[in-house]
C-alpha cells in the first residue's frame, strides 16, 4: 500500500512499511506504510493549497466529482468487498450486501445532500435582516476504526468533502486495505489534487500527528472511548471542533409481550452481526421473566445455527475476528465472566479450523448468563462475539440496568405495546433507539452517542453542519 498525497500515491517518508495480517488466516499478506509527522505535515500542505478552488468551487461541480466517485465505488463493488473480508475477517457475502454498498451510499448521499443544505435567515420586522453563511471550515481531519473500514471512513470523509473541506485522513493501521483502494480510484474519480489525502500507519504516529497538528482545525473521530478521551484532551487547547463517536454497551430489552419469533432472530443478529464487532451490537439481552426461559432456549438455539467458517463461504454467518491481539481480548472477557459467575449457555471458546484456516482468528458465538448487570462482563465494551443474558420483572428496573454503564449509544425496545415502546425509548440514556428493529437506518438522521459513547452528532444535515462554521451576517435596513 502507499499513501495518498496530492493527488499521487507515495511511499511513506521513513521508507518503512509494517505487516497486514490476513485474520481469517493469521497470515501476513500485504504492507502498510509506517507514516509519522513527516508524511501528515506533506498531506496538510497540500490540502491547504488545494482549499481555496476546492471550497469555491461551486457546489453542483463538487457534487458531481464525488457523485463519480460514488459510482467508480459502485462498479469495483466485488473487488473492494473481497478486500475488506480479507482484510478484516468479515464474511465476504457482509462485505458485499452491507459494508461497500454503504460506502456507495456515504458518497451519493453527501455529493447530492449538499445540494439541498440552505441556511437561515432571521428578520427583525423593519429593523433589519440577518442572514447566516456556512463556510467550510479548512483543513480537516478524519480518523476512523477497523470493525466497518470502508464504511466508516467514507461516512467521515463524504460529508467533509462535499461541505468543501480538504482533508487528511486515517483510516485504522488493522484494516487499511479499502482506503487504499479507495486512493486509486480518487484519481480515477479526478478529485483535485490535495482535496483529498489519505496517510496510513498507525494511531500514535499518524493518528496522533493528524490531532495535534494546528492547522487541522477539525477532527471527526470514531473509535474507542480511551482514544476519545486522549484527542478531546489534546485538541481542547487549540479550540478545534470535534465529533466523537465512541464505544457502546448497547441494551437489548425484550418485553413479554414482544412478537417471538421476529424477537429471537433479530435479537440474536443485533448481538452478533459482524462477529459482534459493530459499535451498536446489542451486548446485554435483557429478557422479561414470564418469557425468560422459553426465550433463552430459543435464544441458543439460533445462535447456534450461526456457522463460525472462513469468510469467503457464503455458509459462514461469522468469521474472524479483526486480529490476535483482539481475540485474546474477547476470550479473555469471556474467562473474566466465569470468573464473576456467569455460565456459557453455548460458545465460549476459539474456533480452529481446518487446513490454510487452522491459524485464523476464530471465537464461537457466546451466550453468557447468571451475572449481575454491574460486573465488569456487563459493565464494559467486549466489542466481540459475546452476549449477555438476564431476566427483569418491571419496566423500571430494566430501566435502571439498561441505564447503568459508562455508555449511552444505542438500544432496541421489544414489545407489541406501543405506548411501553414509546415510554421507553424516551426514558434511556441512549442516542439512538430502535423500536422492534436493529440497525434499520436512514442516512439523515442524527447518529451519535451520549455520555461516554460519545460527543455531536452524524448523518445528514448535522453532519455537514460540523463540517461548516456558522457565520451570522446582519444589515440594518
Ligand atoms: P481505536 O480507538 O483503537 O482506533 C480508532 C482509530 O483511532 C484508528 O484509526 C486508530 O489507529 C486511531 N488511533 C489510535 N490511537 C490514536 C491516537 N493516539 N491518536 C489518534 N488516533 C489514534 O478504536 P478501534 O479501531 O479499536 O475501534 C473499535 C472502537 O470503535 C470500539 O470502541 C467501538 O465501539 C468504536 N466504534 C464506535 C462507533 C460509533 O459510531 N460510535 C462505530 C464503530 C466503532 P490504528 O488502528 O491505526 O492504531
Amino acid at each position: 500500500m502507499q499513501n495518498y498525497i496530492d493527488g499521487e500515491l507515495k511511499a511513506p517518508v521513513s521508507e518503512k512499511y509494517f505487516d497486514n495480517y490476513d485474520p481469517s488466516r493469521g497470515k501476513v499478506y500485504s504492507q502498510i506504510p509506517q507514516s509519522g509527522k513527516d508524511d501528515v505535515e506533506q498531506a496538510y500542505v497540500a490540502a491547504k493549497k488545494a482549499f481555496p478552488s476546492w471550497s469555491n468551487m461551486p457546489k453542483e461541480e463538487r457534487s458531481k466529482i464525488l457523485v463519480r466517485l460514488s459510482s467508480l465505488i459502485e462498479q469495483n463493488l466485488d473487488r473492494l468487498a473481497e478486500a475488506e473480508s480479507l482484510d478484516n475477517g468479515k464474511p465476504l457475502w457482509l462485505a458485499k450486501k452491507v459494508d461497500i454498498p454503504r460506502a456507495v451510499a456515504n458518497f451519493q448521499f453527501f455529493a447530492t445532500a449538499i445540494l439541498h443544505f440552505a441556511s437561515e435567515s432571521h428578520s427583525m420586522e423593519d429593523r433589519g435582516v440577518n442572514y447566516t453563511l456556512r463556510e467550510p471550515i479548512g483543513v480537516v481531519g478524519c480518523i476512523s476504526p477497523w470493525n466497518l473500514p470502508l464504511y466508516l471512513f467514507s461516512w467521515k470523509v463524504a460529508p467533509a468533502l462535499a461541505s468543501g473541506n480538504t482533508v487528511v485522513a486515517k483510516p485504522s493501521e488493522i484494516t487499511p486495505m479499502t482506503a487504499y483502494l479507495l486512493s486509486e480510484l480518487c484519481i480515477e474519480a479526478g478529485i483535485p489534487k490535495g482535496v483529498f489525502n489519505i496517510i496510513h500507519g498507525t494511531g500514535p504516529d499518524v493518528g496522533a500527528a493528524i490531532v495535534e497538528h494546528p492547522g487541522i482545525k477539525a477532527i471527526s473521530f470514531t473509535g474507542g472511548t480511551k482514544t476519545g478521551e486522549y484527542i478531546a484532551r489534546t485538541a481542547a487547547p487549540m479550540f478545534k471542533k470535534l465529533s466523537l463517536e465512541l464505544g457502546g454497551k448497547n441494551p437489548t430489552i425484550v418485553f413479554a409481550d414482544c412478537d417471538f419469533e421476529n424477537t429471537v432472530n433479530a435479537t440474536a443478529t443485533a448481538a452478533f452481526s459482524n462477529q459482534g464487532q459493530i459499535c451498536l451490537c446489542g451486548s446485554r439481552l435483557f429478557v422479561q421473566k414470564d418469557i425468560y426461559d422459553q426465550f433463552k432456549e430459543a435464544f441458543v438455539k439460533r445462535v447456534q445455527t450461526l456457522n463460525v467458517g472462513p469468510p469467503m463461504q457464503d455458509s459462514s454467518k461469522i468469521g474472524a475476528v479483526v486480529s490476535k491481539p483482539h481475540m485474546e481480548k474477547v476470550l479473555s472477557y469471556i474467562e473474566l465472566a466465569k470468573e464473576e459467575g456467569g455460565s456459557i449457555l453455548t460458545g465460549g471458546e476459539q474456533v480452529k479450523l481446518d487446513g490454510e484456516f487452522s491459524d485464523g482468528y476464530y471465537i464461537n458465538p457466546t451466550v453468557i448468563e447468571g451475572l449481575s448487570f454491574d460486573c465488569r462482563t456487563n459493565q464494559e465494551e467486549i466489542f466481540g462475539p459475546v452476549v449477555t443474558i438476564m431476566p427483569f420483572e418491571t419496566e423500571e428496573e430494566v430501566l435502571m440496568m439498561a441505564n447503568s454503564t459508562e455508555y449511552g449509544l444505542a438500544a432496541s425496545v421489544w414489545t407489541e405495546n406501543l405506548k411501553k415502546a414509546h415510554r421507553v425509548a424516551r426514558n434511556l440514556d441512549s442516542g439512538i433507539v430502535w423500536l422492534n428493529s436493529w440497525l434499520v437506518r436512514d442516512l439523515r438522521t442524527p447518529f451519535g452517542g451520549v455520555k461516554n459513547s460519545g460527543v455531536g452528532r452524524e448523518g445528514g444535515f448535522e453532519a455537514l453542519k460540523f463540517f461548516t462554521e456558522a457565520k451570522n451576517v446582519c444589515i440594518q435596513y
